[in-house]
Parts: C-alpha cells; sequence; structure tokens
C-alpha cells in the first residue's frame, strides 16, 4: 500500500499520489499519462485526473504498479480497474496489468487461441486476474522470453499445468523445472501460428516469439522508445552481448510484423513496411555504437 507519509515531494496536490518507493518502471506513464509523470528517476503525479476517464486510467495504473507505490487520499475503490485485466490490445491479445516487482515491473501478455492460451512472461500471481484468466480459457503454454521477467511462473504454471518454454541459456538456479526447453539459434516451430525466435544479446539465452507473423512480443531485446521516437535497444542493459544483440537484431529483419510487445518500454503497432525500416534503422544504429565502444 502507498504511504502518504513518504509521497514524493514532486507530487501536485490532490487525492492521487506517488510514493518514493516507485521503481520507475514507467507503467503508469504508459496507463495514464495525463496523471503521471517522470520526475527524473521515478514519477509523480503532474496533474489530477479530471475526467471519469483519467481517473479509471490512474486506478489502473495503481492495479498495475509493481511496488504499490501509487495511492488515493480517500481510498477510491480499484474494483473495476481490477476486473479491466487482462485488457484487450488488439484482436486476441491482451496485456494483463499486475505487474511484479521481481521482474522490474515487466509487461506481461495473453494471447487467447482456441488451439490453447499463451502466457508471455509472468505477471504478478493475484487473484483477480487468475479468476479472469480461467474464464478466459486458462494458460497452455507459458513463454518466458528471458531469465528476468519469471517472476511467479512457478505458480502460474502450477495452477494452469501449463508448459513453460524456455531457452536453455537462460535456465540457472531459480528456473530448474522448464517443460519445454529450447536450444540453439534456430528459430522454432511450436505451433502453426507461433515461432520462437532465440535473440541472445540482452541475456544469452534471450528468446522472442512471433506470432500469426503479426506480433512480436520482444522480451528486453526491441521496444519503442517515445524520446526518441523509434524502435530502439540499449547497450545499457545488455547483460551479455551487444555484438551478439546486434546481430540478433539483423537475424530479425527475416521477419515480418507489424507489434512489437516488450516487457520494458513501450509497445508499438506500425505498418510492417514501416516496422522494417524503423528496425533497419536500429540495426544500423547499434552497429554504430558497437564501433563507438570498440
Ligand atoms: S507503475 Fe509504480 S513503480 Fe512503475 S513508474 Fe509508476 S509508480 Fe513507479
Amino acid at each position: 500500500m502507498a504511504l502518504v507519509e513518504l509521497s514524493h515531494p514532486q507530487n501536485v496536490r490532490g487525492d492521487f499520489f506517488v510514493d518514493t518507493t516507485c521503481i520507475d518502471c514507467d507503467l503508469c506513464r504508459q496507463i495514464a499519462p495525463e496523471t503521471f509523470a517522470d520526475v527524473g528517476d521515478q514519477s509523480a503525479v503532474h496533474h489530477q485526473p479530471e475526467t471519469s476517464q483519467q481517473e479509471f486510467a490512474a486506478l489502473k495504473a495503481l492495479v498495475t504498479c509493481p511496488t504499490a507505490s501509487i495511492g488515493t487520499l480517500s481510498h477510491l475503490s480499484a474494483k473495476a480497474a481490477v476486473a479491466a485485466y487482462p485488457e484487450l490490445i488488439d484482436d486476441n491479445v491482451y496485456f494483463c496489468g499486475f505487474a511484479s516487482e521481481s521482474s522490474y515491473g515487466a509487461s506481461s501478455y495473453l494471447i487467447v487461441r482456441p488451439e490453447g492460451n499463451v502466457l508471455i512472461d509472468s505477471p504478478r500471481f493475484a487473484s483477480p486476474l487468475v479468476k479472469r484468466i480461467e474464464t478466459l480459457g486458462g494458460v497452455r503454454l507459458m513463454f518466458l522470453t528471458h531469465r528476468d521477467d519469471v517472476a511467479d511462473h512457478e505458480k502460474w504454471a502450477s495452477h494452469f499445468n501449463a508448459a513453460r518454454v524456455m531457452h536453455r541459456d537462460d535456465i540457472g538456479r531459480s528456473l530448474t523445472v522448464i517443460e519445454r526447453v529450447l536450444t540453439g539459434r534456430e528459430a522454432l516451430t511450436l505451433d502453426d501460428d507461433l515461432l520462437a525466435i532465440p535473440t541472445p544479446g540482452h541475456t544469452r539465452g534471450h528468446t522472442v516469439l512471433l506470432y500469426h507473423n503479426q506480433y512480436l512480443f520482444s522480451g528486453d531485446h526491441l521496444w519503442w522508445s517515445e524520446a526518441y521516437k523509434s524502435l530502439h535497444a540499449s547497450q545499457s542493459v545488455c547483460w551479455y552481448s551487444w555484438p551478439e544483440q546486434t546481430r540478433s537484431m539483423q537475424g530479425l529483419l527475416d521477419y515480418r510484423f507489424d507489434w512489437v510487445l516488450p516487457g520494458h518500454g513501450r509497445r508499438v503497432h506500425l505498418s510492417s513496411t514501416l516496422m522494417r525500416e524503423q528496425l533497419e534503422q536500429c540495426v544500423i544504429r547499434m552497429k554504430q555504437g558497437s564501433r563507438a565502444a570498440s
């Protein structure tokens, strides 16, 4: 629960506040940009909600915040905001909300499909979300892009008897039981519409998931940057190898997609032509970054 005595000094006066336990995951700014803003290395309320729509968005941010750093002085009910998750993004693809602190507030997603639903990375194992996912058909596969964003994977896999998919090179001490282990660098078809593409770089075993040649669940390999208005990857959060990540990014040019749905950073929908142009530019910048660093 957010503590008013820890209220961030840069909050504007009013009902909503952010406290100083914020870990700067960016999710509240994505969900309710009218209310929350970046104030250095944390978020604060820059404008109190004025409409019921803005208030609802701010409450969804409160529900999603991985550190429970958002509160209201009046203890507004978040019941409707809780029930909003998973939230439809497009077609049968949902954003799960309910981020987990152990994955540093990474976004997770659900694909609802007749062949069995797929959960991409792990949201918090929160009972309202679990119940809602039950009504949507449960989880058959749990795709873990990399070791950082696995959060409550054991609870999700156990509750839904879901098979976890992950690359061997990211399986370590806390990830001993993975039902479907990927190996090597070749893309692997998991089902007619699901392709796992190893993208080593951010971590050694990082893997992205391409669904329907349309949706790329990109983990921490690639995201949209609002600041640069471009597809982006960053050397500052590359834990394994930047040259490898650059090669992996180049490899993605072999595929067609028009959505990028990341763990961290902003998601984006572009035409596949524009997406390819953006990806080409991203690869060029990464190669320049590698040269500058060498
Ligand atoms: S969602 Fe929570 S942790 Fe993330 S930036 Fe907002 S207040 Fe901070």
